[in-house]
């Protein structure tokens, strides 16, 4: 069912029913409780709404648990933040809520980093906790804990979209689960205003301490290519990443799933996001929230948002649209990573750029 279909009827057949754990089709291969269950035992558990713990999971990863490998953290690695299965817990050396959810649950590091209950269970805890004592009557007292959660106010606005919203999705493991939209208040955002290089943007710098700056890119240094990238976590959580101090890691834009774009970094400047010195003086970063192995990570709206956004470079630096100049973060010279991964379509992207330039 695409969203409209599943919106059409959220209206009326779905009304009051949040989630039905019913497998989509055929694949019932799953063994041990759905994941509807695991969302369901970890609400009541720790006393936290089921739509919150669903829209969170979903912002995160869609409903997927990823491997640890995903997003282990790695010092240097533009994806290696440390963000840890389908609620996103954190180890790195700014946060690590993995290890209080471990505190809070008595379930050991590895589990909550490898199993999908767990996992669940794990993010129930350290937000129920955030929230405090007394729990709030409606989902939109939770929203100052899930800012907290995520560590930035961005990630519980993607959150409280969801919510308001809805989703529907079938996972891997062949079980659909559904959101139904539910009546939140999302509060508008006040962003600082600040000049930008591409006007579609919303201007979120990263910390001065992780991009080179003093280049003058612009007149003395050539751009001459684009290096797409997907991020193996959201959006709130790169951008914010980018903006720790001891991340050592940013790229110029960051792109979301229904098409929001955040520039972190200037054009003149040089943000650290290929790995490799020569290629990020002479590149523009595109980052985009989602997961290499993850077909879903690639919208209609992330395409074209990022295509737009793509176009304005390669005219403003007159960087040639092609698989020389357009290229994935695995083409870098010693690039240890498959990103953007097998979903990407470059002949779409491609395709696209030409369109909009
Ligand atoms: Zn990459």
């Amino acid at each position: 069912m695409d969203r409209r279909n599943f919106l059409k009827l959220g209206g009326a057949g779905f009304a009051g029913a949040v989630l039905l754990g019913t497998a989509g089709g055929t694949a019932l291969a799953q063994t041990g409780p759905s994941l509807a269950e695991q969302f369901r035992s970890a609400a009541t558990e720790y006393d936290v709404p089921k739509e919150l713990l669903l829209a969170m999971g979903h912002t995160n990863t869609l409903w997927e648990m990823p491997p640890p490998t995903a997003s282990d953290y790695e010092p240097g690695d533009l994806h290696g933040r440390g963000a840890y299965g389908l609620m996103q817990l954190y180890q790195n050396p700014s946060r690590d809520t993995l290890g209080r959810a471990a505190g809070l649950t008595g379930l050991s590091e590895q589990a909550l980093k490898n199993e999908r209950a767990a996992n669940v269970r794990g993010g129930a805890a350290v937000v129920s906790e955030m929230v405090g004592g007394t729990k709030p009557s409606g989902l939109d007292g939770w929203y100052e804990a899930v800012a907290e959660y995520g560590d930035t106010e961005l990630y519980a606005q993607e959150v409280f979209q969801t919510l308001e919203r809805g989703a529907s999705t079938t996972i891997s493991t062949g079980e659909g689960l559904r959101l139904a939209p539910q009546n939140v208040t999302v509060p508008a955002m006040v962003t600082a205003l600040s000049s930008m290089d591409y006007r579609g943007a919303t201007w979120r710098p990263a910390y001065g301490g992780n991009y080179s700056s003093g280049f003058n890119r612009e007149s003395d240094i050539n751009i001459n290519r684009l290096v797409v990238h997907v991020a193996q976590g959201t959006v709130a959580g790169t951008v914010s990443w980018f903006q720790d101090s001891r991340a050592n890691v940013s790229a110029h834009y960051v792109v979301g799933d229904r098409g929001a774009v955040f520039q972190c970094v200037r054009h003149e400047d040089v943000a650290w996001h290929a790995g490799n010195w020569t290629w990020n003086k002479h590149s523009i970063g595109i980052e985009h929230g989602g997961y290499a192995d993850n077909r879903s990570t690639w919208t209609d709206a992330k395409y074209r948002a990022s295509a737009k956004l793509a176009a304005y470079c390669c005219r403003r630096h007159k960087i040639p649209v092609d698989r020389e100049h357009v290229v994935g973060h695995v083409k870098v010279p010693g690039s240890t990573h498959y990103c953007p991964g097998k979903h990407f379509n470059y002949h779409r992207y491609l395709r696209l750029i030409r369109r909009f330039k």
